[in-house]
């Protein structure tokens, strides 16, 4: 993890506090968390830089300057992230700065196209989030996630990509053959091309208290806030698949324990992943046929789990000192809603899994990629039937450029 350059002063039962933390554990900004109900020095350091009174969240950057209260938008500005685009019209604007947008993103630049990358979060996507990549060809000792996500970074920028940061693209629209590309802070921008490569989002459980915990003790990334837990006694992980297994096993370097719930009698993680479990050594603990009831808490903080035994109906409660919630994803298409045609998930579906059928490009074969709506593209994990694997997004990052280019010579 890089070094911590700020640090944010509040407490538990502040919903500003855990706002201004997400948006920051969001674009991976490293931070220091003061809890001043626990700390008399940072509650000091509060009342003397508000004049006396204890406003809070209170955040102090790597020089000594410091925000009260901010909004996104301030942090963003503070942070130094580049949130409004230099121009109306692009070639092509990529929705999203996974490894598949950013892929997409190096090929259209390099070859002369005029782009611009749109990303809400972290760059980097859910890559910059894993705690490293084991399986991506060319590391042979694998790559940290962070690290990965850095040089594609590095390299969208080396051949010009214009990339935003913090903004949320809310809303895609056609006008006079333009796509408008609408972004949260109220501006649109236009292209010819558009490329949706903005993945998929951790799924939630939707138990009471879910909400009210969340970067109080019920938490999605390990590598974000794992090492919070650092010589807790017991961590609990939800679910029972890939993500929970490794992510489990990642969390047993901070805590003495990890218990996993699994709501089946077996794992559905890799056979691997698994075996990993049960060696002996392992501190990992599995619950099975295991279902949350509910998070409880006190003054804003995780205190309980309750569950649900799914076979004998017997409930129990757990008091860890945070729970991770490794259920599977979402793929984030909300602002492509009546405007793509999608499976009853959300997938985008693109090329061979349809014939279009509107306007004047009716019973045209769509180009690979190409979403229902002639010009926009879609590739990563936001696509149905995609893979969901950092080399498979990169893949078809750089295929679906190729048929964008193919689509800008034509139209
Ligand atoms: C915990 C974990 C471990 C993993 N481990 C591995 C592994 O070991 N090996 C492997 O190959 N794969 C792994 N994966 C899967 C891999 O990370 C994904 O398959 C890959 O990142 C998908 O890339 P993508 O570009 O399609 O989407 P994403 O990585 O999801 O990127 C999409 C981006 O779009 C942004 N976005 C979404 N909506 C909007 C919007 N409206 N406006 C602006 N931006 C938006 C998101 O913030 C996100 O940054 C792991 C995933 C997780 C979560």
């Amino acid at each position: 993890m890089a070094e911590t350059k700020v640090t944010v002063y509040g407490a538990y039962w502040c919903p500003d506090c855990r706002r201004s933390k997400r948006f920051l554990g969001e674009q991976f900004i490293p931070y220091q968390w003061v809890d001043i109900e626990q700390n008399k020095a940072g509650e000091a350091l509060v009342l003397q830089k508000n004049n006396g009174k204890r406003i809070i969240p209170l955040i102090v950057f790597e020089d000594g300057s410091f925000l009260v209260e901010p909004s996104n938008a301030e942090l963003a500005k503070k942070l130094g992230l580049k949130t409004e685009a230099k121009k109306i019209y692009y070639d092509l604007i990529i929705i999203g700065g996974g490894p598949s947008g950013m892929t997409a993103a190096i090929y259209a630049a390099r070859e002369g196209s005029d782009t611009l990358l749109i990303e809400r979060s972290g760059l980097g996507g859910q890559a910059g989030i894993t705690v490293g990549l084991d399986n991506f060809p060319g590391f042979p000792e694998g790559i940290g996630g962070q690290e990965f996500a850095e040089r594609i970074t590095q390299q969208a920028r080396r051949f010009g990509v214009e990339i935003l940061q913090a903004q949320d693209v809310e809303k895609l629209m056609m006008e006079e053959g333009y796509q408008e590309v609408y972004t949260s802070d109220g501006r649109h921008y236009h292209s010819r091309a558009v490329l949706v490569a903005s993945g998929a989002s951790y799924r939630r459980l939707e138990v009471p208290g879910e909400d009210d915990y969340i970067g109080a003790g019920v938490h999605f990334c390990a590598t974000c806030d794992g090492p919070f837990y650092k010589g807790a006694k017991e961590i609990v992980v939800v679910g029972g698949g890939n993500s929970a297994v490794e992510e489990g096993l990642h969390l047993t370097t901070f805590a003495e324990k990890v218990t996993l719930l699994a709501r089946s009698d077996k794992l559905t993680a890799s056979q691997f992943a698994t075996d990993k479990v049960k060696e002996p050594a392992s501190r990992i603990e599995v619950k099975y046929n295991t279902a949350v009831e509910s998070f409880e808490g006190r003054d804003s903080k995780l205190k309980a789990i309750k569950t649900r035994n799914l076979k004998t109906g017997e409930m129990a409660e757990l008091h860890p000192a945070a729970a991770f919630i490794f259920i599977g994803q979402q793929p984030n298409t909300g602002f492509l809603k009546n405007y793509l045609e999608m499976d009853e998930y959300g997938f985008i579906r693109t090329g061979h899994d349809f014939v279009h059928a509107k306007g004047n490009r009716s019973n045209f074969d769509a180009l690979p990629f190409e979403t229902s709506v002639p010009g926009v593209f879609a590739a990563g994990d936001v696509r149905y039937g995609s893979t969901k694997q950092v080399a498979s997004a990169v893949g078809e990052g750089a295929a679906a450029s190729i048929s964008i280019r193919d689509f800008l010579r034509k139209n």
